[in-house]
């Protein structure tokens, strides 16, 4: 593998932790990011219980696809199995995030899908946001119930039944991208159901306004 390569990735996944504290989406040590090695059957993830300060490039593991250690002196994240059944599974896949965010992970507790009701939603999520099976932790369960539920959807994000989230992107900053993203509309959708019924959006304006913030937002520089 390409020392240069996996020492940017070690370096942009480990600033990309930051993101989840900035934006209140884990408590403790509860979240995590990983990111795919371009060319290769490698990601890199956040070591186990470390706190986001103490995060350092350094401390990143290295994990192959079957999400055994390959360099690093910590252990991985407890979630690496997911992480890595989803790399094995979704090859489009460069990286994954996973976190307890608190309006989202209220909707997961009850079981219950984010309905489309803002078009911040149609752009990002193209949709609803679903919700995957419950599993426990350990084994394929959670990276099963992941890819069972996002394959053939447009979400990048799941709400794992009585667990959290799990997003998806090109790369480690997408996922976080939508992982900051799912907790937003969660908490706005949330507060629409305690004033009233939300109005849906029609299944062709969703169409429109996922396929125009897609393929048309945006400085058209990769993201
Ligand atoms: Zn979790």
């Amino acid at each position: 593998m390409s020392g240069a390569t996996v020492r940017k990735l070690r370096e942009t996944v480990c600033r990309l932790h930051e993101e989840l504290v900035r934006y209140g989406l884990v408590a403790w040590t509860a979240g995590n990011v990983s990111g795919r090695v371009p060319g290769e059957d490698l990601f890199v993830i956040k070591p186990s219980g470390v706190s986001y300060d103490d995060l350092t490039p350094e401390s990143i593991v290295v994990c192959d696809l079957d999400g055994e250690l390959v360099e690093g002196e910590l252990a991985p994240s407890s979630d690496t199995a997911a992480h890595a059944y989803v790399y094995r599974a979704m090859p489009q896949v460069g990286g994954v995030v996973h976190t307890h965010s608190t309006y989202a992970s209220a909707w997961a507790a009850r079981g219950e899908a984010i309905p489309c009701v803002l078009t911040a939603m149609a752009d990002e999520f193209g949709g609803e946001i679903p919700v995957g099976p419950f599993a426990l932790i350990g084994g394929d369960d959670i990276g099963k119930g992941i890819v069972a539920t996002l394959e053939g959807h447009r979400s990048p994000a799941v709400l794992m039944q009585n667990h959290g989230v799990f997003t998806i992107g090109a790369d480690a900053r997408a996922a976080v991208k939508a992982a900051v993203m799912c907790e937003d509309v969660a908490r706005t959708v949330h507060v629409a159901v305690q004033l009233g019924e939300p109005l849906p959006i029609a299944q062709p304006d969703i169409d429109r306004l996922y396929d125009r913030y897609q393929n048309v937002y945006g400085q058209r520089s990769p993201r």
